[in-house]
C-alpha cells in the first residue's frame, strides 16, 4: 500500500517531526508540495475546531481541483491531516494554549509573533513565579481526513499531552516554538536540548501520532 499523507501546515518543524514518525509506512508531504495552497484561517477556541478547520480547508480547497505539482493518484490512499498544538501554563490560567503562535503578537487576529518574541513574552510573565508553580503541559490534537480512494465527512480526532515545567532561561537551540524553555517531567534537559529523537519519544505530538498509527492500521 502506497499512502500519502498531505499535512495541513506552513511550519516545516511539524513535518519533520510527523515525518520521522510515520515514515516509511507514509509518505508524509506539507500541503505547501502539492501547489499554492492558501493559509489557514485558525479562528476556533480550541485545538480541536481549529485541527478540525485546518484540514477541512485543505480538503476544500483541494475539492476545487487545483492544478497540483504532485498527482494524488500515484498514490493508493491519501488522508489529509492537521496538527493544532500549543503550551498551556498553570500560572497564567493556560495561556497562551490556542493562542501559542501569536502570543506576542500585537493584535491576536493578527498573523503569528516569532519564536523569540513569544518565549521572550514567556519568560516576562513568569519571572516573578517560582520554580514549584510553573508547570505546564504541551497539548497537540491531530484531525484526519481520507481524502482519496473515498472522500469523508467525518474528521477523525486524535490527542496527546505532555507535562513539563518552564525554565527562567533559554536551553539549546533545537527544535522550535517554546522548546528552549520547556523541560519534560522526569527529565532535567529541555526538548532544545534533548533533540528529535527523544522529543519524538515523549511529546504531545508524538503521543497523539501513536493514536492516529493505530486507527490507520485498523482495516476500514
Ligand atoms: P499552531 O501552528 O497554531 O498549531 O501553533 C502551534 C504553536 O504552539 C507553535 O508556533 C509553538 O509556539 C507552539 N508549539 C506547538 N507544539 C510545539 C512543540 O512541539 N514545541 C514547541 N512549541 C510548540
Amino acid at each position: 500500500m502506497n499512502s500519502l499523507l498531505v499535512i495541513a501546515t506552513g511550519n516545516q518543524h511539524k513535518v519533520d517531526e510527523m515525518s520521522k514518525m510515520l515514515e516509511p509506512a507514509f509518505t508524509c508531504i506539507a500541503m505547501q508540495q502539492l501547489g499554492d495552497c492558501p493559509s489557514p484561517k485558525e479562528t476556533g477556541a480550541t485545538f480541536e475546531a481549529n485541527a478540525t478547520l485546518k484540514v477541512e480547508q485543505l480538503a476544500a480547497w483541494l475539492n476545487q481541483a487545483p492544478p497540483l505539482k504532485l498527482p494524488l493518484d500515484r498514490f493508493d490512499r491519501v488522508d489529509l491531516l492537521a496538527d493544532d498544538s500549543g503550551l498551556e501554563v498553570d500560572a497564567l490560567d493556560g495561556a497562551p494554549g490556542v493562542h501559542s503562535a501569536r502570543f506576542a503578537a500585537s493584535d491576536p487576529h493578527s498573523g503569528n509573533a516569532s519564536d523569540a518574541a513569544n518565549n521572550a513574552k514567556l519568560l516576562d510573565l513568569l519571572k516573578p513565579i517560582p520554580e514549584e508553580q510553573r508547570s505546564a503541559r504541551f497539548r497537540c490534537v491531530l484531525a484526519l481526513l481520507p481524502y482519496r480512494p473515498s472522500t469523508e465527512a467525518r474528521v477523525a480526532l486524535f490527542a496527546g499531552v505532555c507535562e513539563g515545567q518552564i525554565a527562567d532561561e533559554y536551553h539549546g537551540s533545537d527544535g522550535f516554538g517554546y522548546d528552549p524553555l520547556f523541560f519534560p517531567q522526569g527529565f532535567d534537559r529541555s526538548f532544545g536540548e534533548l533533540g528529535i529523537a527523544v522529543k519524538n519519544q515523549i511529546s504531545h505530538r508524538a503521543l497523539a501520532l501513536r493514536h492516529l498509527t493505530t486507527h490507520l492500521k485498523e482495516p476500514r
